[in-house]
This record gives structure tokens, sequence and C-alpha cells, in this order.
């Protein structure tokens, strides 16, 4: 049985309880367009179960993280990111502002970035 969480913002997205402009889907990944994009490609790339960060979706469901890496490369090949690079982002916990508690991985890219990040 895939875990739900009824107050998760992206388990509403994944259930299609909210909207969200999805731009890839496999049988337990969606990705989606972050709503305050940080660059010209900035998409968002969940499991379709609820689990709070990468650390807990490897100890409980290791494929499913593995799915999750697969499909961000694949919407970096879609957006035409792979030539130049892309930033792969996950924060996690309170100092690194992780704002929803659904692991997400942010696909960000075409620009140049920063480093370290603020
Ligand atoms: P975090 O801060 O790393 O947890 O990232 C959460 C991201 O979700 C932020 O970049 C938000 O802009 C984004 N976000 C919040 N609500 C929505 C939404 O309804 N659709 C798409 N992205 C969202």
């Amino acid at each position: 049985m895939t875990p739900r969480d009824p107050d998760c913002l992206f388990c509403k997205i994944v259930a299609g309880e909210i909207p969200g402009e999805v731009v890839h889907e496999t049988e337990t990944t969606l990705a989606f367009r972050d709503i305050q994009p940080q660059a010209p490609t900035h998409v968002l790339v969940v499991p379709k179960a609820h689990h709070p960060n990468a650390v807990a979706t490897a100890q409980a469901d290791p494929s499913l993280l593995v799915d999750v890496v697969l499909a961000a490369g694949r919407v970096a090949e879609q957006e035409g990111l792979v030539e130049r690079g892309y930033r792969l982002v996950s924060n996690t916990g309170q100092d690194a502002q992780q704002s929803v508690d659904h692991l997400h991985l942010h696909v960000v890219g075409g620009r140049a970035m920063q480093w370290p990040p603020g």
C-alpha cells in the first residue's frame, strides 16, 4: 500500500486534489514545476508515496529513491539541461529550510549558479 499523509501538500498534488504542472510521471514518481521557480527550469520530483526526506525514503524503500533520482535525470534530459549541467537539491530539515515534509528533489537549471548556497 502507498503511504499517504492526508495533510501533505505534495500527497494532494500526487492525488490530483491540488493542481500541478506535471512534466513527467512514472508508476512511482511525479515531477511538476515549482510554483516559485528560482531558475529558468525548476521542477520538483517526488515519490508518489509519502516519505519525509531522502534518508527516510532510502531506509523504507531503497529502490524508490533510485526511481526518484532516475526520474530527475529524465526531467533534466527533457528540459535540455544535460549539456550545461543542473543542480539536484534536497533540503532536509529546519536549517536547510525544508518547507514540505515529503521528499522532493529540486531539479534546477538553465542558468549559471553560485556556490556555496545561502
Ligand atoms: P523546500 O523548501 O525544499 O521544502 O521546497 C518546497 C518547494 O515547494 C518550494 O520551492 C516551493 O516553491 C514549492 N511549492 C510550494 N507549493 C507548491 C505548489 O503548490 N506547487 C508547486 N510547488 C510548490
